[in-house]
């Protein structure tokens, strides 16, 4: 362990901290000087010179000085202390809505006042509403103005910033004394200052620093932080792999045969990319530890044929599989394709999902028990307490960015006395920043290449104003056989909404189309008939196919080969391509209509225009990650963004490979320096690499 003072220092051993005050910091994660001095500033004030009254403008937050010529209680619409300050270049009124009989009276005609808020526009002229005063009195000049700028500190009700600036300066008195440790190895490339200087420079920024680079976050001394915290999250989630990886796991040599006989069995050759990907898989199994794969491919780029490639190992080796899937349309669409592969090859394969009857469930529970069913599909329902497998070998997930990350390691504890291995395949790209801050713990493959053939799908904006054309081109698309999606996306939120959008939709354009079968599928329905309607799109009784954005997903209807979108400006770009992928899938050249709503927004135009121009998941990826952020782009926070205190996943970008490589050398070389980076920017926080 690396002594170090400062996080030796709990603290209620400083001045003004009794119990109440380290309970409260506590509950922020706060509990030694070093952990003040890693509570960095949110922004800063400029409180080290004095603005002209004359020369203040609206939004400011300044520093004035002034003579009082007036104090007065005004009765509108609240009562209120109205104090007049003047100075050579002008005057502005001071607001109190609280104030004291002696506040009143400091504020006598004459006497000097300096004043810190913010330029507000008042009735009468610019005011500051409760500004922060120093009086002075005869003869007694104000205080000398702080040569640094003043610090603003992230916090919690009840704890005001000038209890945090106390504490903080306290916690950097005692780094006069002791420098704070620097961790990282000194082969670093950027950038060139001390960690001491580092901290000391965000708490007490000289007046003179450069805010806009602060602001920023792009200063050397925020970027030096950035890469530490980096750094910190790169090694706690190698150790976690590391740790995984240290367990006992099944490993399964050969397929016996099995694998041959599916690739006989297929109406296609794979491609490359798969074979590469399946020979990384290969590999993974043969050992002796858990394999921990993340397998990246885009819309269409044939994971589900991989996965069943995979799922052949384990069963040829007497090892039980599960396959989870986020919906229950995407789990019966791979309970179809699997049954149709496997079963030939005589593997038993069983169904759950929440939705199973008791009956059905009993069955499932008994054959998972008596080794019976060697390949079981579901939803989450896989991962329940009472399912129990006799020998569960490999864990599949698909479609990873929808499970949380608490829900892939609850899975993962359905092993005995092994962990199962765990394959996860998305076909949301991730952009590569995220990828190494999200997924770090995992391997990555990534299938990087469609299959043959295929034509890219054609996209093309439309204004909805010219919905009738539309619907023209979709009935005539039918009459010639071929099938078509019409999505209907309206805002999240209300599910009983958007379901209600699109049973609307289906009854007006079946009006409209009265020789077309249309069929309706939304989150509402129960999940049978759900899937009625979807066999019957599948079997081509249904022309086209009205849905909510349920279907985004995995599904795969070779024949449909013209999708459109309503208001596509309300979906991600991310979700827009999944969407999109569900045409494209056959032999037909695929169109996409993006039917927006008139005016777009420029943001809007340019989304649009990106998905039209390009049909590359990694690029859309990119793009918004950059216009929309992380935090959208992976879903809610439990999906696995992790969140940092300097660093910024967009904008220090460059920094993830040197944090990669300095988090390897120091797991190596000095595990006692990687325990204690880890303890000072994670210890205790509820942060995704600690799931
Ligand atoms: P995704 O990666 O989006 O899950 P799927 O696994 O659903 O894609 O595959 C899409 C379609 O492509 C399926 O109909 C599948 O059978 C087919 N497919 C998969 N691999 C190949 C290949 N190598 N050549 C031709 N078609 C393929
Ligand atoms: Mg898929």
């Amino acid at each position: 362990m690396l002594q170090n003072q400062l996080a030796n220092t709990p603290t209620d051993k400083l001045n003004g901290v009794g119990p109440a005050l380290r309970d409260k910091l506590a509950k922020l994660n706060i509990n030694s000087a070093q952990d003040l001095i890693f509570h960095f500033p949110l922004r800063y004030q400029d409180r080290s010179r004095v603005t002209p009254i004359g020369a203040s403008m609206l939004g400011q937050e300044i520093v004035l000085e002034g003579e009082v010529t007036r104090c007065d209680i005004t009765f509108g619409k609240r009562r209120s202390l109205m104090v007049r300050l003047q100075d050579d270049t002008g005057v502005i009124n001071l607001r109190f809505f609280h104030f004291s009989a002696a506040q009143k009276a400091s504020y006598e005609n004459g006497s000097r006042l300096r004043v810190f808020g913010e330029i507000r526009r008042g009735p009468q002229g610019y005011e500051m509403v409760h500004p922060e005063c120093e009086v002075g009195h005869v003869g007694q000049p104000l205080q000398p103005l702080r040569p640094t700028l003043t610090p603003v500190y992230p916090t919690t009700e009840g704890l005001h910033q000038a209890s945090w600036r106390k504490l903080c300066r306290q916690a950097l008195n005692l780094l006069d004394k002791t420098d704070v440790l620097d961790l990282l190895p000194t082969s670093r490339q950027v950038p060139n200052i001390t960690l001491n200087a580092a901290v000391r420079y965000l708490h007490e920024a000289p007046f003179d620093a450069d805010v806009q680079a602060l602001r920023d976050g792009v200063h050397p001394a925020q970027q030096r932080l950035a890469l530490e915290e980096l750094t910190a999250h790169q090694i706690s989630m190698l150790q976690r792999k590391l740790q995984y990886k240290q367990q006992p796991g099944a490993p399964m040599g050969d397929h016996g045969g099995l694998g041959d006989q599916l690739l006989a069995s297929l109406p296609f050759a794979l491609t490359g990319a798969q074979q590469r990907v399946l020979q990384d898989i290969e590999r993974d199994l043969a050992r002796h530890q858990p394999m921990h794969r993340l397998i990246q491919g885009d819309v269409g780029s044939g994971k589900t044929i991989v996965a069943a490639l995979s799922a052949l190992y384990a069963i040829a080796n007497g090892y039980q599989v599960a396959l989870m899937a986020p919906t229950e349309i995407l789990a019966e669409q791979h309970l179809a394709a699997f049954s149709d592969w496997l079963e030939p090859l005589g593997i038993q394969i069983g169904w759950l999902t929440g939705s199973s009857r008791a009956k059905q469930r009993r069955e499932v529970l008994a054959g998972l028990a008596d080794n019976t069913i060697q390949l079981l599909i579901g939803t989450h329902a896989l991962f329940q307490d009472g399912v129990d497998f006799a020998q569960l070998g490999l864990v599949i997930i698909d479609e990873q960015h929808r499970f949380g990350v608490h829900q892939r390691l609850a899975l993962r504890e359905k092993g005995k006395d092994i962990q199962p291995h765990q394959l996860i395949m998305t076909a949301t790209p991730i952009p590569r920043t995220l990828a190494m801050s999200s997924y770090a713990d995992l391997d990555v493959s990534i299938i990087d290449e469609l299959p043959a053939g295929r034509i890219p799908i054609n996209t093309v904006l439309v204004d909805n104003r010219r919905r009738d054309q539309v619907i023209e081109r979709v009935a005539n698309a039918c009459a010639e056989g071929k099938q078509a999606y019409w999505v209907c996306t309206l805002i999240e939120e209300s599910e009983v909404l958007q379901c209600q959008a699109a049973e609307d939709c289906a009854s007006e354009l079946q009006e409209q189309l009265p020789n077309t079968r249309i069929g309706l599928v939304h989150g509402r329905m129960k999940p049978d008939e759900k899937s009625m309607v979807m066999d019957a799109f599948k079997r081509g009784e249904i022309d086209l196919l009205i849905a909510t954005t349920v279907i985004e997903v995995g599904v795969n209807v070779p024949n449909a080969s013209l999708m459109i979108i309503e208001n596509p400006e309300r979906l991600g770009l991310a979700q827009l391509h999944q969407l999109r992928g569900r045409v494209g899938r056959g032999s037909e050249a695929s169109h996409c209509v993006l039917m927006y709503q008139d005016p777009l927004s420029q943001n809007g135009k340019h989304r649009l225009k990106i998905m039209r121009e390009t049909n590359n998941g990694f690029v859309i990826a990119e793009e918004d990650l950059k216009l929309r952020g992380p935090g959208e782009v992976m879903g809610t926070r439990q999906t696995g963004v992790a969140q940092f205190r300097v660093a910024d996943l967009m904008r220090d970008g460059h920094l993830f490979e040197e944090a990669r490589c300095l988090a390897e050398q120091v797991i190596s070389q000095q595990p006692a320096a990687a325990h204690a980076l880890v303890e000072r920017w994670l210890a205790g926080a509820d942060r995704y690499a600690d799931a």
